[in-house]
């Protein structure tokens, strides 16, 4: 065993010496606990660990053993439902084995060896079989069937394959190359900070469905796309992207809590298991894993946390799922860079981050994406990672929201004022840009389809009565440009002088906001709305303001129309339940009421 000494401790980074060999990345036992350490700087005559474990009372002198690992991640059966903290260990485990308060140096495995899985072989002894083909599938959840992979960098002839019920580290297959045979088991390991290879990168093309009107109307994102949510605190960061893991079509998600603040990860930890999953109405967790690490654990482990979750989402990516991998915060990563890069001594940039914050940050982001993965049968999976940035007191023109928005699809801008004034999603539709839309626009019919398919939806009236969607949602955002500008006037010289087609820009981007872009995630009805209740409100809007602009143009005064009792009617029929015949019926009522003002004025539409 090669052990070396511990020489300089300054808060999680320690120097040590006595070691040769040692490699960037390796993992080291520190002390006489053993706390899980990671090479980051090597030089002749030291070299220099971030320690993922607290490291008071550790001592210059004590000892540091070399383990010829990089730090990994154990892939496998029994990831799911689980939460783990930043070095992939099960919190549950831990609680069980330790108690309510966590010690240090604790070795527990991610995946426990004694739980046993049903595993049925699709391959056959005989096949030759490489990187990414799948060896047969284990039902991990209700929800998900897991695929026994070959491991990237493994191919060879099956010459035993086995059914039956096994534990991850059981041998299931033997494969033989150049004469050499070798066991595989259902698990595997891969090193965090290495990208999981596929085959090839495949088009942004595909909307990740959401079910927040602001996000999929306006900035939506694309299955394998990536989105920053900038926001002050208590601008609904966290809300907005529990909404996220809650509704969006994703097969598998991942919530990494960044160095929140404890008793919000408490609250995530908590509220989660009790929650549904919208189509299927069986428990969230079967198709999701948390990563817990909060503002009291050491700051390298944020660092570990990030990497760990994107790889596990790697891994689910290459068995064919679509990953959404949400971060909750990117800034306190950030933050953590910075504090081990001063700690390292290593010159400042830009607020005192390091100058490779801007490198770090593409390089977790460009993880994300959709893709061909290796391996037969062919089959695409994605992961689409979206971080959340929290720039002190909300200031956008800062280096974490800055590099970040730099590597990001989409940027979701969350506004003090919105919040302030409880307009949330707080998603500031001026700011706010998605990257995807063009793209994503040809597909939305297609979007609706595999929808309508799988939840076997009537045929609906969107498709013969209303507009294209591109059209709708260019509409809708110019409205909303006018509008501003119109507020903007409006400030100075009053409403009520406005010209009158002015003021029904006003009133129709009063209805955009309070009848579709507002969203209350704790409305049982409105947290989530399909695309096709989104459809049926812009038109609805859309369809009111065409009619009334030519009652405008025809001499009726605004005032005829601000103070419709219809135009509350409107605001509130996202929260029915019954929306889809109820906003039917609504459009026709609208229809009336202006059609009798049209006869009024002798107007004809
Ligand atoms: P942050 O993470 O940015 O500090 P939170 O996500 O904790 O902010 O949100 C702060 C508060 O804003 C929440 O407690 C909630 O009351 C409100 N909020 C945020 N988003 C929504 C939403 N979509 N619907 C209703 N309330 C919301």
């Amino acid at each position: 065993m090669k052990t070396g000494e511990i020489e300089r401790i300054t808060g999680s980074v320690i120097t040590a010496t006595g070691l040769t060999d040692v490699y960037m990345g390796e993992v080291m036992n520190v002390g006489s606990e053993g706390l899980v350490g990671e090479v980051i700087r090597v030089s002749e005559e030291n070299f220099t660990m971030q320690v993922y474990e607290p490291t008071t009372g550790l001592k210059p002198g004590e000892q540091v053993i070399a383990t010829g690992r990089r730090l990994v991640a154990e892939l496998g059966p029994g990831l799911l439902m689980n939460v783990l903290d930043g070095i992939e260990r099960p919190l549950d485990a831990i609680l069980k084995q330790q108690g309510p308060f966590l010690t240090r140096g604790i070795k527990i495995n991610t995946l426990p060896r004694s739980k046993k899985w049903r595993f049925n072989p699709i391959a056959k002894t005989g096949d030759v079989v490489e990187g990414g083909d799948i060896l047969g599938e284990v039902r991990e959840t209700r929800m998900i069937v897991h695929k026994i992979l070959v491991p990237p960098d493994i191919s060879g002839k099956l010459v035993e394959i086995s059914a039956g019920v096994f534990a991850v580290d059981d041998p299931i297959a033997v494969i033989e190359k150049d004469k050499e045979k070798k066991e595989l088991k259902m698990m595997q390991e891969w090193p965090v900070r290495a990208p999981r290879p596929f085959k090839n990168r495949l088009a942004l093309d595909k909307q990740l469905i959401t079910g927040q009107r602001v996000i999929d109307a306006l900035f939506p994102i694309a299955k394998g796309g990536t989105a920053s949510i900038p926001g002050g605190f208590g601008t609904g960061k966290t809300v907005t992207l529990q909404q996220l893991v809650k509704w969006s079509d994703a097969d598998v998600t991942i919530y990494v809590g960044c160095g929140e603040r404890g008793n919000e990860i408490c609250e995530v930890i908590t509220s989660f298991p009790k929650l549904k999953d919208s189509t299927t109405g069986l428990p969230l967790m079967e198709r999701t894993i948390i990563i817990a690490n909060t503002s009291n654990m050491p700051v390298s482990a944020r660092e570990a946390s990030v990497y760990m979750g994107i790889t596990i989402g790697e891994y689910y990516r290459d068995m064919g799922y679509h990953v959404a991998l949400v971060a909750d915060s990117t800034s306190r990563w950030a933050e953590a860079l910075r504090e081990i890069s001063s700690r390292l001594g290593e010159m400042p940039s830009e607020k005192g981050y390091p100058a490779y914050l801007a490198g770090r940050v593409g390089e977790f982001y460009e993880r994300a994406g959709r893709v061909e993965t290796l391996g037969e049968p062919r089959r695409e999976g994605s992961i689409t990672v979206i971080g959340a940035v929290s720039p002190p007191g909300g200031d956008f023109n800062e280096p974490v929201t800055i590099s970040t928005a730099r590597f990001t699809g989409v940027f979701w801008a969350l506004d003090t004022e919105l919040a302030y004034s409880r307009h949330f999603p707080a998603i500031n539709w001026m700011q706010s840009y998605s990257l995807y839309a063009g793209q994503l626009a040809g597909n939305w019919a297609q979007s609706f389809l595999a929808l309508k398919a799988q939840e076997k939806k009537p045929e609906m009236f969107w498709e013969e009565r209303f507009p294209a969607f591109e059209q709708l949602r260019n509409a809708v955002l110019e409205l909303l440009t006018k509008s501003a500008e119109a507020e903007a006037i409006a400030r100075v010289i009053g409403e009520t002088t406005l010209p009158d087609d002015q003021r029904l820009i006003l009133l129709t981007g009063q209805l955009i906001k309070e009848g579709f872009l507002k969203q209350n995630a704790y409305d049982e009805v409105d947290s989530f709305c399909d695309p096709f209740r989104q459809v049926a409100l812009l038109s609805m809007i859309l369809r009111f303001y065409v009619k009334a602009q030519v009652l405008i143009k025809n001499q009726v005064p605004v005032e005829r129309l601000v103070d419709l009792p219809i135009l509350s009617k409107m605001k509130r029929i996202k929260e029915d339940r019954g929306l889809q015949v109820a906003i039917l019926q609504l459009i026709q009522e609208v229809d009336v009421v202006l059609e009798e003002i049209a006869q009024k004025y002798q107007v004809k539409f």
